[in-house]
């Protein structure tokens, strides 16, 4: 409870502060327990570049959920020969073909959910675990279930600190710095595709849709559950199943 207060006067005292001064506050706080989460989506690219001029070797993992474009992979090393950097690949326990064989072909048409859990859900429960805090490169305007995220916060969902430096940043913002700074960026984002995910659940989005809208396209599902929202948690799943 005291640790929750104090998060919550850390968040207002950082409301108004910009990345930077957030990802220093989060760097001298947590030293080596805190992790840096990216999809490689433009937010993304934004966080680690940011990252880097206060930390020469954060740690930085990404889902490989073995299931990513193509574009995807060839962004990863294409970030990692820009920075000298490695990043992390984070998989579940079973390749795709074992997923197959024990729940089914295209799982992700059947059971979405399920399929998230395994190759998401489960591997980011095991990349946490130990950590005291991790860093995601979330915007409140990016959908309704991101509306109240805070500069800090306590995750309830996964039990540490999560850190969202850019929360206060609008699309425009990110899209105006990845310019300046001549970052390099997913070819997809000039097809029409502002959210990358998954091959089988990302599909283009018209000038008048959400940003989101692509991701599980036909399926109620809005989130992957990695920032609790529409998709049920580990623990629900898990409870569940
Ligand atoms: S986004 Fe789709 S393919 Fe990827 S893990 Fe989730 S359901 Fe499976």
């Amino acid at each position: 409870m005291e640790q929750l207060a104090e998060l919550a006067n850390v968040a207002a005292r950082l409301e108004s502060s910009r990345p930077e001064e957030i990802l220093e506050w989060a760097f001298d706080e947590f030293g080596a327990g805190i992790a840096i989460a990216t999809g490689f989506g433009a937010e993304g690219l934004v966080l680690i570049d940011i990252a880097l001029g206060i930390n020469e070797k954060p740690d930085i993992f990404f889902l490989d959920t073995e299931f990513l474009f193509p574009e995807t992979y060839e962004l990863r090393d294409r970030l990692e020969d820009r920075y000298g950097i490695r990043i992390r690949a984070v998989t579940g326990e079973h390749s795709s073909e074992a997923q197959e064989r024990l729940f089914g072909p295209q799982l992700w048409e059947a059971n979405p959910d399920l399929c998230c859990r395994l190759r998401k859900l489960e591997p980011m429960k095991e990349a946490l675990s130990g950590l005291a805090a991790w860093v995601t490169a979330i915007r409140r305007d990016q959908s309704y279930s991101r509306a109240s995220a805070q500069p800090v916060e306590w995750d309830h969902q996964w039990g540490l600190v999560k850190v969202n430096p850019l929360v206060r940043w609008t699309r425009e913002r990110i899209w105006d710095y990845i310019k300046l700074k001549n970052l390099p960026y997913n070819p997809l984002h000039d097809r029409g595709y502002p959210s990358i995910g998954c091959t089988h659940c990302t599909s283009s989005v018209t000038g008048s849709e959400d940003e989101r809208a692509g991701r599980w396209r036909g399926h109620k599902k809005t989130e992957c559950g990695l920032h609790g929202g529409a998709a049920p948690s580990v623990v629900s799943i898990v409870s569940t199943s």
